[in-house]
C-alpha cells in the first residue's frame, strides 16, 4: 500500500495528513510551530508516521505546502497554499465556489471553478488586522480561553461598535469599553462584528448570489465568527468537520495525484 504526506507549515500552526490509494485520510496531527518551521514539521510528521505504525520509507511522495514549505526537507514538491486549500476544499465540500480562509497571519480568499480550480484570489497577508492573531490578543485583553470567547458573542445583546481594525487601536478601544461596563459578550459579538466586515470587504466581489461559501482555517472554529461572517455574506458558510485541516489534505491529494501521474 503506497501512503502520501501532505504537510502544511503555517505561521501559527503546523499540520500533516497521511492517505492512502484510495485518498482515505489515514493519519492527521498539527502541533504549534513555533519559532523553528522545520523542528515543527519533523515533529508532526514523526507523529503521523506513529500514529499508523509506518516509517518514512513507505511515503511514495511528500508535498509541502504553507508559509515554512521550503523548510520540509523530504518533500518531493512544494506547492502554494491557494492551491492546496483549493484541492482539500473542493474534496471535502465539492460544491463550494468560494473559500475564506482566516489563518494565524492571513486571510484568504479563493474563487474556484466546478473542477477546483483557483479562478481569482485575494489576500491580506500585510497586518494582523481580522487574522488569528487580533483574535488571540482581543481574547487576552477578555481575559478569556479561545474556546469561550467564541461562543460568549451568541449571548450578545446589544450591538457594540469597534469603529478600528487595527490590532493596537481596536486593543485600546475595547479596554476603554471594559472601563465603561460594556458586557463581555456585547464586546465579543463587536470584536467578531468589526473583522468579518473586513474579510467580507476583500471577499464580496468574489462571491455570487449562488456561491456556496466554503470557511476555513483556524479561525473558522470561532462559533462567534462563524456567525458574524454568515451575517455579513448573508448565507450559511460550510465549515469542513476539522477546517484548520484542508490545506495539508489538499497537499496530500497533490502527491497522490502526482506519484499516481494524475496531474
Ligand atoms: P496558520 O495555518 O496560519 O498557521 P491556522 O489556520 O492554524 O493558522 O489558525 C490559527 C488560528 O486559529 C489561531 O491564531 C487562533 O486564533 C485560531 N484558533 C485555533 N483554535 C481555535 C479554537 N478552538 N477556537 C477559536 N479559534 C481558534
Amino acid at each position: 500500500m503506497n501512503y502520501f504526506l501532505g504537510l502544511d507549515s503555517g505561521s501559527t500552526t503546523t499540520k500533516a495528513v497521511i492517505i492512502n490509494e484510495t485518498r482515505k485520510i489515514v493519519s492527521q496531527a498539527i502541533v504549534p510551530t513555533g519559532a523553528n518551521s522545520r523542528a515543527a514539521i519533523n515533529k508532526v510528521t514523526g507523529t503521523v508516521l506513529k500514529q499508523i505504525k509506518i516509517t518514512p520509507g513507505d511515503i511514495a511522495c511528500t508535498v509541502s505546502t504553507g508559509y515554512g514549505r521550503k523548510q520540509a526537507a523530504t518533500a518531493d514538491k512544494q506547492v502554494t497554499e491557494i492551491t492546496c486549500h483549493a484541492r482539500g476544499v473542493n474534496w471535502l465540500i465539492p460544491d463550494a465556489r468560494t473559500i475564506i480562509d482566516i489563518g494565524g497571519q492571513d486571510f484568504k480568499i479563493m474563487a474556484l471553478d466546478s473542477k477546483g480550480n483557483v479562478i481569482d484570489f485575494r489576500m491580506n497577508d500585510k497586518c494582523a488586522a481580522g487574522t488569528g492573531r487580533f483574535m488571540e490578543v482581543m481574547a487576552r485583553v477578555l481575559e478569556l480561553e479561545l474556546d469561550h470567547f467564541s461562543v460568549i458573542a451568541l449571548k450578545a445583546q446589544k450591538r457594540v461598535e469597534i469603529t478600528s481594525v487595527c490590532t493596537v487601536f481596536a486593543e485600546t478601544e475595547v479596554i476603554n469599553h471594559i472601563s465603561s461596563g460594556t458586557p463581555l459578550p456585547d464586546l465579543a459579538n463587536g470584536i467578531f462584528t468589526a473583522v468579518a466586515t473586513r474579510v467580507y470587504a476583500l471577499a464580496r466581489s468574489l462571491i455570487t448570489s449562488s456561491s456556496v461559501v466554503a470557511f476555513t482555517g483556524g479561525v473558522a472554529q470561532n462559533i462567534g465568527m462563524a456567525k458574524a461572517l454568515e451575517e455579513k455574506v448573508g448565507q450559511k458558510l460550510e465549515v469542513p468537520p476539522q477546517p484548520q485541516m484542508t490545506g495539508a489534505i489538499g497537499a496530500a491529494l497533490v502527491a497522490a495525484n502526482h506519484f499516481l501521474k494524475q496531474e
